[in-house]
């Protein structure tokens, strides 16, 4: 990419956080950590690891990171929430712990370790179509899915499960995007370049 190339954060609290970092840089972003409120402000856009979403929760109050990353995307900040990242978008989390948090960023529900113990962690091929005709593999570790969304919710990709239901695992409203699964643990950088490209249309 160009001079033009925009900052996109990475929440650094807890979780893969390398993974997203490299992904950016290579789909074309400088990246970089984010910690604490400076660091938030000088982004284009924030992206949500994986890792433990009551446990990140925790760590955004004990850095006083809540009120400023709430605050930044009510204006309208682009975010990416991958795995505990989307948990933290949802609007209601289900089985979560009383105390955690979320940001209510996607109108959606979400419910957390959602494919059960058996299928804790699973790849799959998964058609993503804003991403193009080639699916995307599609890695899942302890995920959560997508039980309901409003109607301003566009769903990106479902994918199968045992009882007989699709269920949702990527999401877009406006600014924020969404995904169940970790596209950061593979060689694809599509997602991430999407990403970018809702952070250009944002900014343009
Ligand atoms: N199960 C985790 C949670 O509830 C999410 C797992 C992940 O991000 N890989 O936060």
């Amino acid at each position: 990419m160009s001079a033009a190339a925009p900052t996109v954060g990475v929440l650094a609290l807890q979780g893969d956080i390398a993974g997203h970092l490299r992904h950016l840089e290579r789909a074309g972003a400088r990246a970089v950590a984010v910690r604490r409120p400076g660091e938030l402000r000088e982004v284009n856009g924030l992206v949500l690891p994986g890792g433990e979403s009551t446990a990140m929760s925790r760590l955004l109050d004990a850095h006083g990171m809540q009120g400023p990353v709430a605050e930044r995307l009510g204006d309208g900040l682009p975010v990416y929430g991958s795995c505990a990242g989307m948990i933290l978008l949802a609007s209601l989390v289900l089985d979560t712990r009383p105390d955690a948090g979320w940001f209510s960023a996607i109108d959606m529900t979400v419910r957390r370790n959602a494919f059960g113990r058996q299928v804790d962690s699973f790849e799959t091929d998964l058609a993503i179509p804003p991403l193009g005709p080639e699916p995307m593999r599609t890695v899942f570790i302890r995920a959560p899915w997508v039980e309901t969304v409003g109607p301003d919710v566009d769903v990106l990709a479902s994918v199968p499960t045992s009882d007989g239901h699709d269920r949702i695992v990527a999401v877009r409203q406006g600014h924020a995007l969404a995904t169940a699964f970790h596209p950061e643990v593979t060689d694809d950088v599509r997602m991430h370049r999407y990403f970018l490209d809702m952070i250009a249309g944002a900014t343009s």
